[in-house]
């Protein structure tokens, strides 16, 4: 029995041995800043439901009237006969939000990134990269056999020179928020360069929509610019809009391109209909109320102002994801288990996903925490003497 698999096994230790070993809280609970898990009650830190919509009862009711219309299974991918009239209506209200033409609904971010990609460029091309994007959009790149260049973390200088030699189409993709670091990719100087170069921008702003911008219009919107400057938009679903799924949005060729070409939008079923018509409820709260982002805001400041107080390293961040770097791996994850037994959750992210030497605390805030649950984190922290 110790036959085919026992490398793995040695894999699995090495990974432990780094500090680097990954396992699964099972909760208990709806999502919310309140999480149950082994019977415990967490004040939670760690989720991406920013504005606290994953278990709001207005998106709860939707979801369940969305059951009694469509029943739970959508049977089939968009193109054969999974696409309901829910989905539709979502894709015409994603669209008007986002200010573009069309909007392309997929059953996760990482896959419309896969798909997005590989439908847009391929052999004798060149994908452009900043070195802290996404796993997805870096996976995108590697898919899609084009040539893959990364530049520097906002580096558009570097991209610049990158793009001087490149041959055949040209795709610069980034981050609209960074998802580790919290920090905003220079959009404007992105889009400057890309226009010079006759490149295409695409920006996946999993954590800036809902969050940032007027009505939560996210990164583009913040920095006034449009579909004529960042031509291709990706949004999830999972994150401040606190259901499922995710968007690509953009000019009626580009769609049609996905829809022709896109094999993660092909070849897969449809996310169920209940799941859009909750999605619809919640595109609504996000634009209506103003008042989780202004109070996101308000305890991200708090917070930043009192860990540096403290000494401690936190990140030049103005979205609602706060992380604080601790730099080696293991003990990134002793200050989160010591957290834990203080009664918080709060993940600690190690490399890959980030930087070797930069493990860090990520502390993400929601619309639902209070004053005083950040001066609680900040106490526990202070305690620990970091
Ligand atoms: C979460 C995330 C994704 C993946 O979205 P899913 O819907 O969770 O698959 C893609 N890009 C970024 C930047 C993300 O943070």
């Amino acid at each position: 029995m110790a036959g085919a698999f026992s490398t793995l096994a040695g894999d699995i230790e090495a990974i432990a041995g780094q500090g680097l070993y990954r396992s699964r809280r099972v909760i208990e609970s709806p999502q919310g800043i309140h999480l149950r898990i082994g019977g415990k009650e967490l004040l939670n830190f760690c989720s991406n439901d920013y504005l606290g919509l994953a278990n709001h009862p207005s998106v709860v009711q939707a979801f369940k009237a969305g059951v009694d219309r469509y029943g739970v299974g959508s049977g089939s991918a968009h193109l054969i006969c999974g696409h309901s009239a829910a989905h539709h209506a979502l894709e015409e209200e994603l669209a008007a939000f986002a200010g573009r033409d069309r909007a392309l609904l997929f059953s996760t971010g990482y896959m419309a990134n896969m798909g997005l990609v590989s439908a847009l460029v391929g052999r004798g091309d060149t994908v452009f990269e900043d070195r802290l994007n996404h796993a997805s959009l870096l996976d995108g790149g590697l898919l899609s056999g084009a040539r893959f260049k990364r530049y520097g973390h906002g580096d558009v200088e570097h991209l610049n020179a990158n793009l001087e030699t490149a041959t055949g189409r040209k795709l610069i993709l980034t981050d609209g928020v960074f998802s580790m670091d919290g920090d905003f990719a220079q959009l404007q100087a992105l889009s400057e360069t890309a226009k010079n170069h006759e490149a295409w921008l695409m920006v996946d702003d999993a954590h800036g929509l809902g969050v940032i911008g007027e009505q939560g219009r996210g990164i583009v919107d913040y920095y006034g610019l449009g579909q004529d400057d960042v031509p291709i938009l990706m949004g999830t679903l999972g994150k401040a809009f606190g259901t499922f799924g995710a968007f690509v949005a953009g000019s009626d060729v580009l769609i049609e391109t996905l829809i022709q070409k896109a094999r993660t939008y092909i070849y897969t079923t449809a996310l169920p209909a209940a799941i859009a018509e909750a999605t619809r409820v919640s595109l609504k709260i996000v634009m209506a109320e103003s008042w989780r982002r202004d109070k996101l805001k308000m305890l991200s400041e708090r917070f930043q102002q009192g860990a540096q107080q403290l000494g401690l390293q936190v990140m030049p961040s103005f979205s609602a994801i706060q992380p604080i770097v601790i730099g080696g791996s293991q003990r990134a994850v002793d200050i989160s288990n010591a957290l834990l037994n203080n009664g918080l959750l709060v993940s600690a992210i190690r490399p890959p996903t980030v930087p070797q030497g930069s493990a860090r605390l990520r502390v993400t805030f929601s619309a639902q925490h209070e004053e005083w649950h950040v001066d609680r984190l900040l106490a526990a922290l202070d305690q620990l003497h970091l």
